[in-house]
């Protein structure tokens, strides 16, 4: 066998391994009964041990080492480049502090539960305190940038330079507060209409699997499903699942939720499958991913040409039910600008300000220029600045998101990335592929899809997300395009 065949043979039974940590994660959300839950975690942990034994076996070394003096071809050096990354990372981390990080996060995780229950941020404070310094021995252990906060960043947005994020959030901060400002200033501000009465699960079903399908989703490799936090978990790209939630009173939830997972499950689906369980057979980063899930939630599925199609068609569903609602109206709703204490019920607008308070605040944590004592006031006074508003409960401030006490440091950037890349993408799709927007108010969305597939889907992380962008764009990523779409659609909604 030859090295690079034993390369490839053993990176597949870790993407094996991978596979069945998520179907069996997948499983615990959507199908197990509850008493399964303590062996489902045992199983979990047995296959995370098992793939960290695998990944930091030392026997790597020479294979890689050998490896990296052949001539290989495109996917063969993007493997190898990718695995090397992981390799190193992994062999960085002690095992001590791996396990530490494990329970304390999962207990600081319990604690969260109950801290945002009694919305009483000191009974998270200290566990948010001993998360904080493992994160930071983390950093520091893997060596691999600037800083101890960009460390944390790479692992989930690999090549993203502090700096770099700095100057494209300092950008947009004022940008879109001002945008906001302006919308709140428009006399038709409180004009929009409400979207009430009681939307039948089973037609919004069908409703959203119509439009899956209409975005060209592989029901041969893929499945919906039901579950309390959606998501998407691409298994191979021949098996993607998505998950939504209903509710009768508003249908709007899980109709954007269904466009947006299948959004990220197209990605998944257009991975080359002749790839699979090559390290660079993967999506490039989580910033990427989320740009394929917003492109088609907000540039494509909150579009007039969008709805020309389809309006009809959700009140054909919904027989009945959205009698005097206008097009006009329904589109007024679903883009919606109001400041809210919520990040993940935030409009286009409003969203990044959320997004870039977070990771401000992390950044100083990580830093050290900001006591986590002090974090719910400095929560207060940005939402006060950037948004206009300020939380009564802590319960809709400072604790709200999850993340933090699971040690997801350095990940909210990652969603604001996601709409800048969307809007950068976009903008090219829009520019490539002759009348887009006439195919899509017609109905028509393979054209796209295929485009994606091409330029987004199928290189995997044969390039970086820098390289992908400026491939696609002809530039480097700015803030440019994601203004401009947001200040067309809300001038002319807004009449500002
Ligand atoms: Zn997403």
């Amino acid at each position: 066998m030859s090295l690079y065949a034993t390369f490839q043979e053993r990176t597949r039974r870790l993407a094996d391994l991978a596979s069945t940590v998520a179907i069996l994660s997948w499983d615990q959300e959507t199908m197990m009964p509850p008493a399964g839950g303590v062996w489902r975690a045992r199983q979990l942990s047995t296959l995370a041990a098992l793939h960290h034994e695998q990944l930091t076996d030392p026997a790597w070394e020479e294979l890689l080492e050998r490896l990296e003096e052949e001539d290989l071809d495109l996917w063969g050096r993007a493997s190898l480049r990718e695995f090397r990354r992981q390799y190193d990372k992994a062999r960085r981390l002690p095992e001590s502090l791996v396990r530490e990080l494990a329970e304390t996060t999962s207990l600081a995780s319990q604690h969260w539960v109950r801290a945002r229950e009694a919305s009483d941020f000191q009974l998270f404070q200290p566990w948010l305190e001993k998360v904080l310094h493992l994160k930071r021995q983390q950093a520091a252990c893997l060596q691999c940038s600037n800083t101890l906060y960009e460390a944390l960043l790479d692992e989930y947005e690999p090549g993203m330079q502090e700096a770099r994020l700095e100057e494209l959030f300092r950008g947009l901060q004022p940008a879109l507060s001002s945008l906001l400002q302006r919308i709140q200033a428009s006399p038709v501000f409180d004009q929009v209409p409400a979207l009430q009465g009681n939307f039948p699960i089973e037609s919004q079903r069908e409703l959203g699997r119509e439009i899956m399908t209409a975005m060209g989703f592989d029901w041969n490799a893929g499945r919906l499903d039901v579950s309390p936090h959606p998501f998407c978990t691409g298994l191979t790209p021949r098996d993607v699942r998505i998950t939504t939630r209903y509710s009768e009173s508003d249908f709007t939830n899980s109709l954007f939720g269904i466009l947006h997972e299948t959004g990220h499950a197209l990605y998944e689906q257009g991975l080359d499958p002749e790839h699979y369980g090559l390290p660079a057979c993967d999506a490039i980063s989580l910033g990427i991913h989320e740009s394929q899930s917003r492109l088609w939630e907000n540039q494509v599925g909150r579009s007039l040409p969008f709805w020309t199609h389809w309006f009809p068609r959700l009140r054909q569903v919904f027989a009945g039910r959205l009698e005097g609602v206008s097009l006009e109206d329904f589109l007024r709703r679903i883009n919606r600008v109001r400041p809210s204490l919520i990040r993940v019920d935030a409009d286009e607008v409003t969203y990044g300000l959320h997004v870039i308070l977070r990771y401000e605040l992390e950044q100083r944590m990580i830093q050290g220029s900001l006591e986590v004592a002090e974090l719910p006031e400095a929560w207060n006074q940005r939402m006060e600045e950037y948004l206009g508003i300020v939380p009564e409960r802590d319960a809709e401030g400072v604790l709200q998101d999850t993340h933090w006490s699971q040690g997801l440091i350095g990940y909210f950037p990652t969603y604001l990335l996601g709409n800048l890349y969307a809007a950068q993408i976009y903008a090219c799709a829009r520019r490539s592929i002759p009348d887009l927007e006439g195919q899509i108010r017609s109905g028509e969305m393979r054209s796209l899809r295929e485009w994606l597939r091409e330029q987004v889907h199928r290189p995997g992380k044969t390039l970086t997300a820098d390289e992908l962008i400026e491939k696609i764009s002809g530039k480097p990523l700015d803030t440019q395009d994601l203004l401009g779409y947001l200040e067309d659609k809300f001038r002319s909604l807004y009449a500002i």
